[in-house]
């Protein structure tokens, strides 16, 4: 998919969130561009011994309520046009839970299955030093994202502190615990949608339990959400990963999908007790609640209008197209936007960097609840600005991280 179509949309919204609150052209077309953005092209020695050339980005959207923040995403896929609409959506995502930060994101257009372990860590390394004259622990901190994990982020933890002769665990979130990370980093995606589901449920007059949840993507994210909401009582009747999807109307056990089949060769479809179906399937399957935790444009107009569930709650980043958004809230369905509902991750990425630069650790019973409360909070702002504006939740959302980020701009003036 190309990542023109994606930025496109990024700015639609933008435009469609500015119409609300009168924003100055000038202003708008600030916040339509990045501030930043880079692009490298850097050589990896493969175990064979050949030069592959790969090319990478980090793009900075806005500085204006602090330094930037965004993960960094390892797939054949990416381009700079894309990681440019990720870096916009992590500033409203930071600007919409109140964090501040600016946002920004990082890829590198690799298939990491075709690589060693060697070989995944020669990239990082590398990337992270062409890299490393934008990023640092006061300027921009990247994090984990799709393709890329705690030990990623360890070794660029590592190369960076090796350039700097000291070690700097600042720089980076999402580290492994020893080194810096935080209690509930890993589980804090998945969990912040579960919060987000639960808020939404509540204005539905109910609870999870009982309720038929249907989750697309089983990595990080998905796969969390999904055993959280089977802790809730909630019953998930489908799933899928990057091998296939599965279906039981009397749901599926997500405890053994996660220890025994998620991440194994066959992934989760050698499940047998259950019906194989297609993505398109997964998505339009009767069911309560629909948490799309994979890519981006996975609902569009060619399948909006089979949707059945009456809430969709955004684990991943921009799975909606904007046809799609306006075909689900003239059906009524209650869409929970991405910059929302999957802020959790950022969220307890700014705990461990507050963590990191105090040197003082806390608990994960500490770090939950205060990931709770503003998810929580967040969630009223934007319900409430939902219903001041009459408008649907995403540009509810974007209208409250837009107000936010526009009066800082205001507020320190343009330099010089
Ligand atoms: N990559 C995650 C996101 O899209 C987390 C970013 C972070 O923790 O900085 O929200």
């Amino acid at each position: 998919m190309s990542g023109h179509l994606v930025l496109e949309m990024a700015r639609e919204q933008l435009s469609h969130a500015t119409k609300h609150l009168d924003l100055d052209e000038g202003l708008h077309a600030v916040l339509a561009r990045p501030k930043r953005a880079l692009t490298v092209n850097f050589p990896v020695v493969m175990d064979d011994g050949r030069v592959e050339v790969y090319e990478g980005y980090r793009v900075q959207h806005n500085t204006s309520r602090g330094p930037t923040k965004g993960g960094i995403r390892y797939h054949p896929d990416v381009d700079v046009e894309e990681t440019t609409a990720l870096a916009m959506w992590m500033t409203w995502k930071c600007a919409v839970a109140n964090l501040p930060y600016g946002g920004a994101k990082g890829s590198v257009k690799v298939d990491t299955k075709k690589l060693s372990q060697r070989e995944l860590e020669k990239l990082t390394r590398r990337f992270a030093t062409e890299i490393n004259i934008v990023v640092g622990e006061r300027s921009d901190i990247p994090a984990p994202d799709i393709g890329t994990n705690a030990q990623v982020m360890a070794w660029f933890m590592d190369t960076i502190s090796m350039q700097a002769g000291h070690t700097v665990p600042g720089v980076v979130t999402g580290k492994p615990i020893e080194l810096g990370g935080s209690e509930g980093r890993v589980e804090a995606t998945g969990r912040g949608v579960i919060v987000a589901a639960e808020e939404a449920m509540k204005g539905f007059g109910g609870t999870l339990s009982g309720q038929k949840v249907v989750v697309q993507g089983f990595g990080n994210v998905g796969s969390i959400a999904a055993l959280l909401a089977e802790e809730h009582g909630a019953i998930i009747t489908g799933v899928s990963d990057a091998k296939g999807a599965i279906y039981n109307p009397k749901g599926l056990p997500m405890q053994e999908l996660y220890h025994k089949y998620s991440g194994k060769d066959g992934g989760i479809a050698e499940y047998k007790d259950c019906e194989k179906i297609t993505n398109e399937e997964l998505l339009e399957l009767p069911c309560d609640i629909l948490i799309p935790a994979a890519i981006a444009q996975q609902i569009h107009s060619g399948n909006a209008d089979k949707i059945k569930a009456k809430l969709v709650v955004e684990g991943a980043n921009g799975p909606t197209t904007t046809d799609a958004d306006n075909i689900m809230s003239d059906k009524g369905i209650l869409v929970v936007p991405d910059i929302l509902a999957n802020g959790g991750g950022v969220i307890v990425s700014y705990f461990e960097w507050v963590q990191d630069l105090q040197n003082f650790f806390w608990e994960e019973a500490e770090i939950n609840q205060k990931l709770t409360r503003i998810m929580q909070r967040a969630y009223s702002d934007v319900d409430k600005t939902m219903k001041e504006y009459k408008t649907d939740m995403r540009t509810a959302a974007l209208i409250i991280g837009v107000r936010r980020v526009s009066e800082a701009t205001v507020r320190r003036g343009i330099f010089p």
